[in-house]
């Protein structure tokens, strides 16, 4: 229609063309893609050689021609059967030839026909043609007006919509009062698929064929309005688009006015997508957001701006959702810890315990292990094995010494060089929300004016309130819940109350040499071999040679000092072999001396021999168990006593009660009656600089004291440890298990204990037992009895004593075969 003049169009509409003049047989057009309606002027180019014969010929018909649509566009040659058997006749108002042989038509449609036989088949179509006359209805009635003003709306709504002139088609179509040149002139406008645009045609029934372009008109103004929509929304869309890139590009161009460059646009982008990225609680990435905002509308360089800064980077890099896969596997559980420890059964059981209540119910909000024991026992590497069995990540932070709170919670965010607390540190540095979170030394956490980090802790380590965590710097809740915590100290006694409610103890006392020596064979040893770069074969180290390492060498309750040891070893054997030395290193106790020096602990007695004054007392200490010497002399004077050795005051105390004791029982001991008035006495506990307090020296004081005044000599193979009463009583004391091993190391022979602590003997090794002997004691007298030894006494200067009940004899074969090994060394 477009190229039709509307004007032309109304003139040939309102043209009657004469049918009675056509001619019967006409020659025939194919065209592709269009169904040519009656009354319809159509621009056509003709380019096949066929059609431009027709058209050229077509002079001698009066300039008919039939023109019959083509069932398929892309037949370039089409057959008798390619064309549908009704068309149109045209009349060909113009025809112009164009330079490249094509010819340009200007047809009009006239009169529908259908093709009676094809009479030329050559050269061009000619057929012989009837003509098909349409069938009007007797009346128009108001049905079929109605049906006419509905095409017309409808196909005015139809041009509005695509956005065509309406009111010049409005007008044409009003002109129209007839339906067949009503549905022709609407068909011929719709933009038809060939097939039905062809149905319409070879409908005669006029009011038949308005009815179905009514409802092929309904159907394309459908099409249409969804059209219409999509390009509207697609076109807001656009412009929102084009709006938004607008205003953006203005902004940065308002940003480099102001010398900010497009990095800074490029950091706040950064910052925005990694906090997304994180997938933190909603009111967390909120905050998160808003400090973004916050550092958008600060100059980049101000001090601020880089405070804020550094939160964010904090922010983006704590593990929000971030989480390794459990393994609860309680055999290979098993495995790695019994591959990584020598020993250590009833803190390996527990560990499994846990690991198997884990398995069946991971949401228990179950105890909080802490392993107690000196240093070097395993405590850290046994949190390493639950961590490794678990898969899980591990991550220690000792606490020892913290005494601000803030270094727990944080600091806020005002304080310069503020920093979040150790706890999300290492959370952000571990990566995950779930490692075995190891707080070593929780034993040592003090609390001064700046807060008490064991509440801090508290929060952080108690299921119940873990879960929202606040940390000042954070300043939003953090889930610490999925954190294993272990905890290890020292010793139980230090340990703040609150959380030690909230704990449970796993002891570790310590090892035996025996267990030393296993545990360097086939722990120690190999790794640090492993660590120098060595080979195993090339080294041999004697039985021996091990035991000295052990007893020789080292003397602690744990096996680092027995750990640099082997280390100092490997790595004298390494510098040999990488300057070029060759074959097999054998050592032996002979030639240890070579890579460790001298034996700096004799495996003997400290005290070659039994003493008079001189008792030997049991320590517990973070270190373990140790022997304490008891020294006290007696010299004339006024019966004043002495203290010293940086004694605390318990201990003081029982120095008191142990001469308070010996006073009121001086009968018994054979001590008369004015010594204590005429004498002064000095109780001193050497290896004066280091503090040392606690009960459990009474009975030693009382036997030093008695053996003083008596002038009998205290056994140096016998340890005690007892607290003593006014009465005399024994006392029980702690730390039994770690006294033992300590004497063991010490070379005592022999252990008073008090009659109490029977039971704790449950719990000592076997292999101790086999090498002490224990005596379980009620009275300081049973003590005596066993630690004096019964020797004849030179009478004091003044008037002490003689008589002593009780008493062993010495061992004096003893005595000798140790001081030919003190000769030897
Ligand atoms: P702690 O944390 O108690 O101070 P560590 O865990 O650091 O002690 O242990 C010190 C060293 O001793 C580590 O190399 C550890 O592997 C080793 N170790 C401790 N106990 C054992 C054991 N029972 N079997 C094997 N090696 C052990």
């Amino acid at each position: 229609m477009a190229e039709a003049d509307i004007d032309d169009l109304i003139e040939i509409i309102e043209k009657e063309g004469n049918i009675e003049n056509i001619p019967k047989t006409l020659p025939m057009m194919p065209v592709r893609d269009v169904v040519v309606f009656t009354d319809m002027l159509l621009p056509l180019f003709v380019g096949r050689n066929k059609s431009i014969r027709a058209v050229e010929s077509c002079v001698e018909y009066d300039r008919y021609v039939f023109l019959s649509a083509q069932k398929d566009s892309d037949v370039e040659t089409p057959g008798v059967d390619d064309v549908y058997g009704v068309g149109t006749i045209g009349r060909v108002q113009k025809m112009i030839k164009l330079p490249d042989g094509r010819i340009k038509a200007l047809i009009q449609g006239i009169a529908k026909a259908k093709i009676i036989e094809f009479v030329q088949k050559r050269s061009f179509y000619k057929v012989s043609v009837e003509v098909l006359f349409d069938v009007e209805p007797d009346e128009i009635d108001i049905k079929i007006e109605a049906l006419m003003r509905n095409v017309k709306e409808n196909s005015e709504k139809l041009l509005a919509l695509k956005g065509e002139f309406a009111g010049d088609v409005g007008e044409l179509l009003s002109h129209i009062d007839a339906p067949g040149k009503l549905a022709d002139l609407v068909a011929s406008n719709l933009n038809l698929k060939v097939a039905d645009a062809q149905a319409l045609l070879e409908i005669t029934d006029t009011v038949a064929r308005l009815v179905q372009v009514n409802d092929l008109l309904a159907r394309e103004l459908d099409l249409s309005t969804v059209q219409a929509k999509i390009q509207t929304d697609v076109k807001d869309e656009i412009s929102k688009n084009q709006r938004d890139y607008y205003l953006r590009e203005q902004v940065k161009a308002i940003h480099r006015e102001l010398g900010e460059s497009d990095d800074k646009l490029a950091e706040l982008a950064e910052y925005k997508k990694k906090i997304k990225k994180c997938k933190m609680p909603k009111a967390c990435e909120k905050e998160a957001l808003k400090q973004v905002k916050r550092l958008e509308q600060m100059h980049f360089d101000s001090s601020e701006a880089s405070i804020i800064r550094t939160y964010l980077d904090c922010i983006v890099e704590l593990p929000w959702n971030k989480s390794t896969k459990d393994s609860l596997d309680i055999k290979k559980a098993k495995t790695v810890l019994d591959q990584n420890h020598f020993g250590l059964n009833k803190p390996k059981e527990r560990i499994l315990e846990y690991l198997s209540v884990r398995k069946l119910n991971p949401k228990k909000k179950g105890q909080i292990i802490c392993f107690v024991g000196p240093p070097g026992v395993g405590k850290t590497s046994l949190g390493q094995a639950i961590a490794k069995s678990m898969k899980r990540k591990f991550y220690r932070v000792s606490l020892g010494g913290i005494r601000d709170e803030a270094e727990i919670r944080g600091h806020r965010r005002t304080y310069i060089g503020a920093l979040p607390g150790r706890i999300l540190q290492g959370l952000r540095q571990c990566g995950t929300a779930n490692p075995v979170f190891m707080l070593d030394e929780i034993d040592k956490l003090g609390s001064d004016f700046r807060g008490d980090p064991s509440s801090a802790l508290l929060e952080a380590l108690d299921p119940e309130q873990n879960v929202e965590f606040s940390d000042h710097y954070l300043n939003m809740p953090f889930d610490l819940s999925n954190v294993l915590f272990v905890l290890t100290a020292n010793q139980a006694d230090t340990i703040p109350s609150p959380l030690l409610d909230r704990m449970e103890l796993i002891y570790i006392s310590g090892y035996t040499r025996q267990e030393k020596i296993e545990i360097a064979k086939q722990h120690l040893f190999p790794r640090k071999i492993k660590d120098n770069g060595l080979v195993r074969r090339s080294i041999h180290v004697s039985p021996k040679a091990m035991a000295s390492i052990v007893s020789e060498y080292t003397l602690e309750a744990g096996l680092r000092g027995l750990e640099r040891k082997l280390d100092t070893i490997c790595r004298k054997i390494a510098r040999q072999i990488a300057e070029g030395k060759k074959g097999r290193f054998n050592i032996t106790r002979q030639n240890l001396a070579k890579y460790l020096g001298p034996p700096q602990f004799i495996n003997e007695l400290d005290q070659e021999e039994s003493q008079v004054g001189l008792a030997t007392g049991l320590a517990w200490t973070e270190a373990g168990g140790e022997h304490l010497y008891i020294e006290t002399s007696i010299f004339p004077g006024k019966g004043e006593m002495q203290l010293t050795g940086q004694i605390g005051e318990v201990m003081q105390e029982s120095a008191r009660a142990a001469l308070t004791y010996l006073k009121a029982n001086q009968d018994d001991f054979g001590i008369e009656k004015e010594a204590f008035e005429t004498h002064d006495v000095h109780i001193h506990v050497p290896a004066g600089a280091i503090p040392k307090d606690g009960p459990s020296a009474g009975i030693a004081m009382v036997t030093a004291l008695v053996s003083a005044f008596t002038k009998i000599k205290v056994s140096n193979r016998v340890g005690m440890t007892g607290e003593i009463s006014l009465r005399g009583r024994v006392l029980p004391i702690g730390g039994l298990k770690e006294k033992a091993l300590g004497a063991l190391r010490a070379g005592i022979k022999e252990v008073i204990i008090p009659e109490k602590n029977r039971k704790d003997l449950y719990d000592i090794p076997k292999a101790v037992k086999s090498k002490l002997k224990f005596t379980c004691v009620k009275d300081v007298k049973e003590v005596l009895e066993i630690a004096l030894e019964k020797a004849a006494v030179e009478p004091p200067e003044g008037k002490a004593v003689t008589k002593v009940s009780g008493g062993r004899k010495t061992d004096t074969k003893r005595s000798v075969r140790s001081n030919r090994k003190k000769a030897k060394q």
